[in-house]
């Protein structure tokens, strides 16, 4: 049991990270897992490390950062493995929600057919659900579930909790190449994911070495694809493509502005232009910027979009 941080966290701000299961202990092995194979397949709760342990643990490191003057925004449960695997899960939210600080999840969401797992998730401040597939064959192929679990009711789970949830409901797409990462796939889970209303969706691509070496990320033709399907039903759709960008700060420095929108979502060709026009440059600056593999210029529908080049180790 470790709790450790405040790391800083696009989504998340300053978070404590608290793994409470023993790597590595999950439901599912995901072939993009950056964890490697999970060692022990699991699909019933139970106890690792008794509430309290969890609790001190906690709050003696929320107790070192703030004897630092360091902000936290989020506890956040981020195990090595499934983290509504623990039994205790409700306890522990339950001891740490009077330390006043927001409590998040990270989910892959394989056992929301619990109802006793949908109401400890129901307390927390911030969910993040998993769905990489809703076909079911892409399912078994992409996330390698444990055989106890049925998919219509990992994905009817879901939507039961999405209805109640008060918190702010994320959830995150892991695309990979040549299985989950087709158009068609894609409309399918924008259509799953209309239902759940997040607040906001994620693109995922795996930016570490994973479980399996040939599960590489899709491409930036199917990721800005996804997007733009993404985009059309939902209400917000951010890459999690391993630069941390934020679309929202202009710095006035043009190149930093364009490398940090594009890390976040893709550009039209438009919006580049009138960034460009803004700055007093021209497309020189673009085209440097592709040659330096830093931008890539790609098409959907017949539209020019531009958007940050992937990480070197993952194309
Ligand atoms: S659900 Fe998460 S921890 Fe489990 S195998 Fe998939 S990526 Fe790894």
């Amino acid at each position: 049991m470790k709790a450790y941080g405040p790391v800083p966290s696009r989504r998340l701000g300053q978070s404590i990270g608290i793994n409470h299961i023993p790597p590595k202990i999950c439901s599912y092995s995901c072939v993009y897992c950056q964890l490697g194979r999970t060692m022990k397949m699991q699909s019933e709760r139970r106890e690792f490390y008794s509430p309290e342990e969890v609790y001190r643990e906690v709050e003696a490191q929320v107790d070192k950062a703030l004897n630092r003057n360091e902000r936290i925004d989020y506890l956040t449960f981020v195990p090595d493995g499934e983290p509504t695997l623990d039994i205790n899960l409700g306890r522990e939210i339950e001891l740490l929600k009077p330390l006043g600080i927001k409590i998040a999840v990270i989910s892959n969401a394989s056992l929301m057919w619990h109802e006793d797992v949908r109401s400890d998730l129901l307390e927390v401040d911030w969910v993040s659900l998993k769905v990489d597939a809703v076909t079911e064959t892409l399912w078994r192929r992409v996330n390698r579930p444990h055989g106890a679990l049925e998919h219509k009711a990992v994905l009817e789970g879901m939507e039961v909790f999405a209805k109640v949830f008060k918190g702010e409901l994320a959830t995150e797409t892991m695309l990979i190449k040549g299985l989950n990462d087709s158009s068609r796939e894609a409309e399918k889970i924008s259509d799953f994911l209309t239902d759940l209303r997040p607040e906001k969706a994620y693109i995922a691509l795996p930016t570490r070495p994973p479980a399996e070496k040939w599960a590489n990320p899709a491409d930036e033709r199917a990721i800005n694809r996804t997007y733009q399907i993404f985009d059309e039903k939902l209400k917000h759709v951010e890459y999690l493509i391993g630069y941390e960008g934020n679309a929202f700060a202009f710095t006035g420095n043009l190149e930093e502005d364009l490398l940090s929108i594009t890390s976040v979502h893709p550009m039209r060709e438009e919006g580049v232009d009138m960034l460009l026009s803004k700055a007093g440059e021209n497309w020189n600056t673009i085209q440097r910027l592709i040659e330096e593999h830093k931008l890539i210029d790609t098409e959907y529908q017949g539209k020019k979009f531009y958007m940050r080049k992937l990480p070197s180790h993952t194309s």
